[in-house]
């Protein structure tokens, strides 16, 4: 049995950079270390985390303000950075750079008087932070959103929608608006994951998609990969591999989430070369 893994699989710049900027300041640190939500979307990682003092809270109301305030790559609302300015955190701004450049092009495009539009899920944290940068005067695009002819509007994008979800939303709105001014804000990671997924998912009789089952960008990968290779399995850990699955699998292939760490692929890639070694 042949073990492939994706050519583009796991953790992302933006992932690995909020990572490297924790750890930095939990060497230079003994104060408490807080993430607004868990910094990234793996259980596993977020566990190895909380035995070195760096706890996720959901809100700034579970805790005094003594203690460092780590803002994940997902970003926050400006309102959100004050407050917890006022209630004495000292603020480490992890929000990955992609994720900044949309907030300030959304910005921008409702200060030159753009009806601004996101391509976006309505209640992921990324759009949430974009939409409290305009001040709430942005909105979330839906296809039934009434356009009025000459009306002037801005398209902004959540890093991981895909293509089809904006050009459908650019379709739409290229029809009726008077001017539309888009910025393809979608970050290549996502894309580059699910094409080397597609791609890998061709080849193989079995695929294993790794990742938070809170992870919306791993969930989207397994569902990809499961409409080319039905036998794919989300797992998050090697302990959930069975044996049985590979059955008569002559290929296997591994790819992963943005937010899944090379120890835990390399553990799975292990597992399923060693059920290999039994076989
Ligand atoms: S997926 Fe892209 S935008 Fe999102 S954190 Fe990773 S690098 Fe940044």
């Amino acid at each position: 049995m042949e073990v492939i893994l994706a050519e583009k699989a796991g953790f992302c710049f933006g992932v690995m950079r909020a990572l490297d900027i924790i750890s930095k300041v939990r060497k230079s640190t003994n104060l408490p270390i807080y993430t607004l939500g868990p910094i990234i979307h793996n259980p596993q990682v977020v566990e190895k985390l909380k035995k070195d003092g760096i706890i996720p809270i959901e809100s700034l109301d579970e805790v005094e303000g003594k203690g460092y305030l780590v803002i994940r790559s997902h970003g926050v609302p400006p309102e959100v950075i004050e407050e917890a300015e006022r209630r004495g955190f000292k603020l480490i701004d992890a929000t990955c750079p992609y994720v900044k450049r949309v907030q300030e092009y959304a910005k921008m495009l409702v200060n030159e008087g753009y009806r601004v539009v996101i391509v976006g899920e309505e209640n992921h944290p990324e759009v949430k932070g974009i939409l409290g940068h305009t001040g709430d005067r942005a909105e979330i695009y839906s296809s039934d959103m009434d356009v009025k002819p000459r009306e002037k509007i801005g398209v902004v994008a959540q890093t991981t929608q895909s293509f089809t979800n904006l050009k459908e939303a650019i379709d739409h709105l290229l029809e009726r608006a008077g001017e539309l001014r888009v910025f393809n804000t979608i970050c290549s990671a996502t894309h580059e994951r699910q094409e080397a997924a597609k791609e890998l998912a061709q080849k193989v009789d079995v695929m294993i998609v790794i990742g938070g089952k809170n992870s919306a960008n791993t969930t989207r990968l397994a569902r990809i990969s499961r409409t080319i290779c039905p036998r794919t399995y989300h797992i998050e850990t090697a302990e959930e591999i069975q044996p049985e699955w590979f059955e008569a699998a002559n290929r296997v292939g591994i790819t992963a989430g943005a937010s899944t760490p090379d120890w835990i692929i390399d553990a799975v890639y292990q597992k399923v070369i060693g059920l290999q070694e039994v076989r």
